[in-house]
């Protein structure tokens, strides 16, 4: 059902009703339709139209020594025999003619959702622990990792980066290193917990940005693929997920090739 324009009477102006009290049918207080119009050849016009200034002020000057009725400045333009040309509107563009229009503009608009940002950071020790995981993707021939999960720094600092978005707090308070439950466990499964735990809380994350900086092992053979895990696990298209990897040129104790750390932040939406 689209919007139609009909033609009414109006009642004062209409012969036909009825004024008699006696007739069958009494009379009606409203305007009545006399015909739809066809609405192919209409357009609704809104304000301000543009016109050129000197055209307008002849027209305006025309209108009011004829003593012309007119609805609009179109339609002045019109009388005085120039072409109005019709461009496209915007619909949001109201007019404010009345103090129902205004009372329109206060009403507050509050967002369904509005975004949030995430900051995490995590860091491993190198040493005899854990086969290195990053982002759930197994790496061979890399250093080993000391951790009481499965020391995954990269699912660490995203998961922190993921808290952050809700206000949680971090994963040592969800998940203590020092609880026998968490013994090797796999940060996937951590990961799991974390998001339905966010969303409880509404947020739904829409973009992640993450940074590996480590010595060694080189990051760049297993990139794309720990990217690919990261987007299923969060349920996010490819694109949506980026990681990067860099060295600290030798210094500090990535450098020094005794730990790896991860940077991530997301972006996500808080529904309301
Ligand atoms: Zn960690």
């Amino acid at each position: 059902m689209t919007d139609t324009i009909k033609e009414v009477s109006i009642p004062h102006q209409h012969p036909s009703i009825p004024e008699d009290p006696s007739a069958a049918t009494p009379p009606l207080p409203h305007e009545t339709v006399l015909r739809t119009i066809e609405r192919t050849p209409l357009r609704a016009v809104q304000t301000p139209q543009a016109f050129q200034r000197i055209a307008l002020r002849h027209a305006h000057e025309e209108a009011r020594q004829k003593e012309r009725i007119v609805t609009d400045d179109a339609a002045m333009m019109e009388d005085s025999g120039f072409t109005v040309v019709i461009v496209p509107g915007e619909s949001t563009n109201m007019k404010i003619t009345t103090p129902d229009d205004l009372r329109l503009l206060e009403t507050p608009q509050e967002p369904s959702h509005i975004p949030c940002t995430g900051f995490g950071y995590d860091v491993h020790r190198f040493g005899s622990g854990r086969p290195l995981k990053l982002g759930g993707i197994a790496i061979p021939n890399a250093p080993e990792i000391v951790a009481h999960s499965d020391g995954d720094v990269l699912l660490h600092a995203l998961m922190d980066a993921l808290l952050g978005c809700a206000a949680l707090g971090d994963i040592g308070e969800h998940f203590p290193d020092t609880a026998q439950a968490y013994d090797n466990i796999s940060s996937v499964l951590l990961l799991d917990e974390v998001l339905e735990r966010i969303r409880k809380r509404n947020i739904q994350p829409v973009h992640v940005d993450m940074t590996i900086v480590t010595q060694t092992p080189k990051i760049a053979p297993f990139r794309e693929n720990i990217r690919k895990n990261v987007a299923r696990l969060l349920a996010l298209e490819i694109q949506a997920v980026h990681l990067k990897a860099t060295t600290e040129e030798g210094l500090g104790f990535t450098g020094a090739k005794e730990g790896i750390k991860a940077f991530a932040q997301v972006t996500a939406w808080r529904n309301r």
